[in-house]
């Protein structure tokens, strides 16, 4: 409520600068751009990183993919090549096989390699750094760049007991939100080199992204840096007992290999739609994806024992 705010297209904002230099550091990486959103911090960073007509590989599942409206083809004008992958993690001979021929010119050009951790439509799943690093090397080999999207990486550090940093390195730029776990109503980060960050600057523009005392946005974000990654473990150990409940009831389809953060999802076997509306009856919101697919997710305002009605109901409801 009392952050200094000043222009922020001006770099005049103190509490952007400040959040930008903190998230740099978590990160790692010389610079950090405040963007209203994961899906601009991903759209942002596709449109620096490539041209036009560029494919950009990513696991067929991202969330580049699924679940930004097209904005990779649409704004980017690049085409995403999907690879299936492990529990959203690529295997790096595929990632290998995808990457076009630059001497013929019949091909698109390779550019990018989008990488995602923790994997949304995995079930949250994290990829372990030495994943990353076999996908960042075949990435070095080639000339291509690696952007993170990250919108969940302090998950993933809790859940490998790493700093986000460490995770980071293995990325030229990520994107992390400051909403969702994090708790902020608004925002996401992107981070990068020095001049990525001032090319970024510039499609943010584009994307009229600019925003002027953006400290109101930028302030949560500081305390949600200093204050919010540690207890992402609760909401961790709270999906876990809410999972392995779950797992024993006779309509549920869960691999409980898939539950390793904040998220849970699975398969109702009489249907979705019903088994949502059950529990909406007894105050307890979770996300139909399809017809017999559920997420849920845990977060700060789903507490221990929240989770144990939600049990109860779960088990009155079999
Ligand atoms: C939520 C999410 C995004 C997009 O973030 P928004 O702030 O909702 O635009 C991007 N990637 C992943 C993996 C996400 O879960």
């Amino acid at each position: 409520m009392n952050a200094p705010l000043g222009d922020d297209v001006k770099n005049e904002d103190p509490s952007v600068n400040r959040l930008q230099e903190m998230a740099a550091e978590m990160m790692g990486k010389e610079a950090a751009l405040l963007v209203t959103s994961g899906t601009a911090g991903n759209l942002t960073a596709i449109a620096s990183h490539t041209q036009k007509g560029d494919e950009v590989i990513m696991e067929a599942n991202a969330h580049i993919f699924t679940s930004e409206a097209g904005g990779i083809a649409a704004v980017a004008n690049c085409m995403p090549h999907l690879i299936p992958g492990d529990k959203g993690a690529l295997d790096p001979d595929d990632v290998k096989k995808a990457i076009r021929d630059k001497n013929n010119e019949h091909h698109p050009r390779t550019s990018l390699i989008c990488l995602e951790n923790t994997h949304n439509g995995a079930g949250g799943t994290v990829i372990s750094i030495e994943q990353m690093k076999a996908i960042k090397e075949v990435a070095a080999e080639h000339g291509l760049k690696v952007h993170l999207d990250g919108a969940r990486i302090f998950n993933a550090a809790i859940a490998l007991g790493v700093e986000a940093k460490e995770i980071a390195a293995q990325a030229d730029s990520v994107t992390f939100c400051l909403s969702k776990g994090l708790s902020c109503p608004v925002g996401a980060v992107l981070c990068g080199t020095k001049e990525f960050i001032a090319k970024a600057r510039r499609v943010r523009k584009v994307l009229g992204g600019g925003m002027r005392q953006a400290g109101i946005i930028a302030a949560p974000g500081i305390v949600a840096l200093q204050t919010m990654i540690d207890r992402l473990a609760d909401d961790h150990a709270n999906a876990r007992v809410l999972a392995e409940a779950l797992v024993e009831l006779p309509d549920v389809e869960l691999d409980l290999s898939t539950v390793q953060t904040n998220i849970i999802r699975f398969k109702v076997k009489s249907g979705a739609a019903a088994f949502v509306d059950k529990l909406a009856a007894k105050n307890i919101l979770v996300h139909q994806v399809s017809e017999s697919a559920i997420r849920m997710v845990t977060h700060r305002h789903i507490s221990r024992d929240d989770v144990l009605y939600t049990i109860d109901v779960l088990k009155s409801l079999s």
